[in-house]
């Protein structure tokens, strides 16, 4: 009976939903961020009426909420479209993706599942640092690669200097770039249709093949368990079929699979070539790995099977603690963290343990903007009010018998006398600027301690500035610096390069005689004394008036190198009283000595929240 209606169910399927492969297009859009991927999608969505006009809204696959407040893509969302063109129907699964620096691990993922590319380039802005190295990705997976122009709209798109720009820099002619507006429209089934004639079909190599699936991204849901997002390379795969998770070798019965249209929508089987979504059942989020493989257990030369090549695994650049501020989170907390992670493999987390503190965790991220994501998360979608301690490098030191140690807090760094060498991060720094901004790009890099390595014109207008500096510097607001020195034209992008030797010193801050551990911090001795005035400057200005006088003061080895003291406000304990009762007033204010002094006998003052919140900014 129940082979019968397996046949049966099968026959039906194979006739009314059999996928022709020649007929798939994999394809990813990638540009600097702000180039118009969402908003080209958006057009893509309405020419294929995946989405219907009436839910249609703009950046419809941001579907976060913090996305559509920041305007910017953080999570990549798949979608499955149907065109016809030529009269012959086609599958094409566009990935959009995040062009942020901090988020070039999820383009890297995309791409590994995809045959081509669309590269955006807005013609008000040209090449930027993230086309580069986002093509550069693109290049690395031998992806077709489609040239487009966008924003030709704008009355201050430089059209012909764009597409001068990109035909060098690709090293084609200028007929093969398209010129379009995502926003109006313009031009952007030609896109399509060039997708469908350039980018080849999925390429699979035997049709009976055992299953291989890369997992690119993943998301949790409460009864289907984890959700995986997957590539099939090879096989198919159904409900019910027993997988096997290659790294974490977890075995589960498949509860579901489907395609995105964004929404996850059901399917009878996906088959190799096609983009979709396994239900897993696994309700443990740290057993699916971006860049595993899924398998099918009982095929029978499982043991023939090998995985598929991963993807690079995101390597942690900047480490922060988070503590919940009311101690009876620390549970939730921990949900989401383990939530979060899941689609973001990018993020790691250990529990750690401080006195001030209590229980939290030291969480490593790929830079500052990630940091800020992941706090607004965890306070928006779980309610969780965070205290996050200063971001920080990993810094490296080798101990007197010579073994290595690293530093992810500040908190661990030892005395002087313990150390025989400190070292820190590098990183090399692309810096993609207009010729006439040259000198001052090059004087900011020289301000965060930037070492020139080499200058390449990449157009007669338009210069790329490479240089080595120490991570530590990048996140004390390089960012911000250079758009500052530039008009916004600058645009940059780095990778970690290893380590060097430096001079570190640990820098502690006493409020109230009080050491406030999560103010510490590591810096260069040269920076000693700067670094301590701006702490205790900006700790005075963010600390709410007191009703003593508290010094804040800023200490390296017990030495103290600067001093703040927020004075005392006295409060008006007089307004109530009218007239001249003499008695009755000093009695007021005698009590109000006794108050002050019993607060001070007992220490410490209470810092706010946003106090601490402010300082990491
Ligand atoms: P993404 O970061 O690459 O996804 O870029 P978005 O799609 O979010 O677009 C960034 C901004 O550029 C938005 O304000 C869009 O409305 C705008 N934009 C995108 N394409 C065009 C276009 O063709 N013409 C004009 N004038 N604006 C555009
Ligand atoms: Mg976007």
């Amino acid at each position: 009976m129940a082979l019968n209606f397996y046949l049966r169910h099968n026959y039906w399927l194979l006739k009314k939903y059999k996928v022709n492969l020649s007929m798939i297009r994999n394809f990813a859009i990638i540009s600097h961020i702000d180039h118009g991927k969402s908003t080209l999608a958006d057009r893509f969505l309405e020419i294929t009426n995946t989405v219907i006009q009436r839910k249609m809204r703009s950046q419809y696959l941001d579907q976060m909420d913090l996305e559509r407040e920041k305007g910017i893509t953080i999570k990549m969302q798949p979608v499955r479209m149907n065109y016809t063109f030529n009269s012959k129907n086609y599958i094409l699964n566009l990935i959009d993706t995040p062009g942020h620096v901090d988020f070039s691990y999820e383009v890297s993922r995309a791409l590994a599942a995809v045959e081509g590319a669309v590269l955006l380039i807005d013609a008000t802005k040209g090449i930027q640092a993230q086309t580069l190295s986002n093509l550069e990705i693109a290049q690395e997976q031998n992806l077709n690669i489609i040239p487009v122009v966008n924003k030709i709209d704008l009355p201050q798109a430089q059209i012909k200097e764009t597409k001068k720009e990109l035909a060098f820099l690709l090293k084609i002619s200028e007929e093969e770039i398209l010129l379009v507006s995502a926003k109006q429209g313009t031009n952007v089934v030609q896109i399509l249709e060039t997708i469908i004639t350039k980018i080849p079909a999925p390429l699979v190599e035997k049709e009976d093949e055992p299953l291989r699936a890369l997992i690119f991204d993943s998301s949790y849901d409460s009864y289907k368990g984890v959700i995986a997002y997957v590539r099939v390379v090879g096989g198919k795969i159904k409900v019910g079929d027993v997988i096997k998770v290659f790294a974490s070798q977890t075995e589960s019965e498949v509860k579901e699979v489907g395609c995105f249209q964004p929404e996850l929508i059901t399917k009878n089987e996906l088959l190799a070539g096609e983009i979709g979504y396994i239900a897993t059942g696994i309700k443990e989020p740290e057993k699916i790995k971006i860049g595993d493989t899924i398998i099918i257990l009982d095929s029978q030369n499982f043991k023939k099977i090998s995985p598929l090549q991963g993807y690079k695994e995101p390597k942690p650049m900047v480490f922060a603690s988070i503590y919940p501020e009311k101690a009876d989170d620390f549970k939730l907390l921990k949900k989401a963290l383990s939530q979060l992670k899941l689609n973001d493999s990018a993020l790691s987390f250990e529990l750690e343990l401080k006195q001030t503190l209590g229980q939290g965790f030291r969480c490593g991220f790929l830079g500052l903007l990630h940091i800020e994501i992941i706090v607004e998360r965890i306070q928006r979608e779980f309610g969780v009010n965070l205290v996050l301690t200063t971001p920080s490098v990993i810094y490296k030191y080798t101990n007197q018998q010579g073994q290595e140690v690293f530093i992810f807090s500040s908190t661990d760094w030892p005395s002087p006398d313990k150390i025989k060498n400190a070292y820190e991060p590098w990183i090399r720094v692309e810096v993609v600027a207009p010729i006439n901004y040259w000198g001052k790009v090059m004087e900011v890099l020289k301000n965060f301690e930037g070492k020139h390595i080499e200058i390449n014109e990449l157009s007669s207008a338009k210069v790329l500035l490479i240089y080595e500096m120490p991570l530590r510097e990048m996140i004390t607001g390089f960012y911000d610096k250079l758009k500052g020195a530039t008009k916004g034209y600058a645009s940059m992008n780095y990778k970690e390069i290893g380590y060097q030797t430096a001079d570190l010193v640990k820098l502690e801050v006493l409020i109230s005689g009080e050491r406030q551990e999560v103010f510490s911090k590591i810096i260069p001795r040269t920076k000693l004394f700067s670094e301590g005035q701006t702490l205790v400057k900006k700790l005075k200005k963010l600390l709410p008036p007191q009703l003593f006088s508290v010094p804040i003061q800023a200490v390296i080895g017990g030495k103290i190198i600067a001093r703040e003291d927020i004075r005392a406000k006295r409060k008006d304990v007089l307004a109530p009283l009218y007239g001249g009762d003499y008695s009755r007033k000093k009695k007021l204010l005698e009590k109000q000595k006794k108050g002050k002094k019993k607060l001070k006998a007992r220490g410490g003052i209470k810092i706010p929240q946003k106090v601490f919140l402010e300082m990491f900014k």
